[in-house]
């Protein structure tokens, strides 16, 4: 079987290393010459929306999935026109604009931080009389790891934050006194079959995750599979998803979801019976689910800008170090190292050896 993936990024490449054992071979599309993925596979060598690459790649494969949820939703029914497209356009219509998402999550009856819609400045004068200071303005497409954001603090920052935006459509969001954030993964068949990972409890900063840590028999795992399936349902979803959420007072507010593997989840590459690389690729295969049973205690530290040598990442007891096969830039995700362990004061001693390491490297 072949499956095709748009973007060739550390995603891609970890979702092919995932497929080997498979018997599955892959494709990427990908307008960047040395992508990490291609390395893995056949490389199509293009724009996103280039009709041709894309007819080929929907022509040379059994499926098509993708790393990203910024591809364009024309690409997604182009593809979907001439073979498979897993998770469907419909779950990226959702998740690339931020007002259609925080709707939906409305509809779902999930909670999320009070919003707004933002068209104009005035609009924005209006909507932060309903959501208070301090809230955020977020552009509605194409913001990742807290790009596109502006956190506002009182009315004469607006103007301001407004042109920070570009004046593009928007959305208001009362900012979350969160204790924590946590994300949910979770894998969906064609024939509904679904199966949860625990819960992954995340530490960001500027706008960029940094650590997860599997939270196994977390006392609010039963709510956020409860969310997780209205949107997985709602949406007829194949593939992995991952739910951001907000941990507040016990409570948890939905923030965002990926249609797609995340990098909350790369702890189960080692820390869960299957990853959620191999159960993205089960799902989009119509497989049976792997279980998403944690090992132990698990976790995982991202290098941002910089990575700390092999030598040293995998002198830490029970590290995995994860390259991604990229040139170093300032703030970009250069690779990631995993722990687990039986023994939970091991797991915590790893755990903040590498996050020390990672911040001795970080650029960002
Ligand atoms: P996002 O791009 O929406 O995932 O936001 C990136 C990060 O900004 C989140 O993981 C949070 O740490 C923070 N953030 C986003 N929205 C809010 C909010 N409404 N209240 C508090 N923090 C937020």
């Amino acid at each position: 079987m072949k499956v095709g993936i748009l973007g060739g990024g550390q995603l891609a490449r970890m979702l092919a290393l995932a497929g080997y054992p498979l018997g599955l071979e892959f494709i990427v599309l990908d307008p960047s010459a040395d992508a990490g993925a291609t390395r893995l596979g056949e490389h199509l060598h293009g724009r996103y929306d280039d009709q041709v690459l894309l007819a080929q790649l929907a022509e040379k494969t059994d499926v098509v999935t993708y790393e990203f949820e910024n591809v364009p939703a024309e690409v997604a029914h182009f593809l979907s026109a001439h073979t498979q497209v897993y998770p469907a356009a419909n779950a990226l219509a959702v998740a690339q604009d931020r007002l259609a998402e925080k709707n939906f999550f409305h509809q779902l009856e999930i909670p999320t931080a009070p919003f707004a819609p933002v068209a104009d400045f005035e609009e924005l004068r209006q909507a932060v009389k309903e959501t208070g200071y301090p809230s955020i303005l977020k552009s509605r497409r194409m913001g990742y790891d807290g790009k596109g954001q502006v956190v506002l603090n009182a009315d004469d920052e607006l103007r301001a934050a407004w042109e920070s935006v570009q004046g593009v459509p928007s959305i208001v969001e009362g900012f979350v006194p969160f204790q924590r954030e946590v994300s949910m993964i979770a894998a969906r068949r064609p024939n509904g079959e679904v199966a949860f990972y625990p819960l992954s409890e995340n530490r960001h900063s500027g706008g960029i995750l940094r650590v997860s840590a599997c939270r196994r028999d977390d006392a609010v795992q039963g709510q956020a599979e409860e969310y997780v399936s209205r949107l997985l349902e709602a949406l007829h979803y194949v593939g992995v998803i991952a739910l951001e959420l907000f941990g507040v007072d016990g409570r948890l507010l939905a923030n965002e979801f990926a249609p797609r593997v995340h990098n909350s989840g790369h702890w189960t590459i080692e820390g869960a019976e299957t990853s959620q690389f191999e159960n993205h690729l089960r799902a989009i295969l119509d497989l049976p689910l792997g279980s998403t049973e944690a090992r132990g205690y698990a976790g995982m530290v991202n290098f941002i800008g910089g990575v700390a040598s092999s030598n040293e990442v995998l002198a830490v007891d029970h590290a995995h170090l994860h390259l991604y096969d990229k040139t170093p830039r300032k703030g970009r995700k250069m690779a990631h190292a995993t722990v687990r362990s039986d023994d939970a004061q091991t797991f915590s001693d790893s755990l903040h050896t590498l996050i020390a390491m990672a911040k001795a490297v970080d650029d960002s």
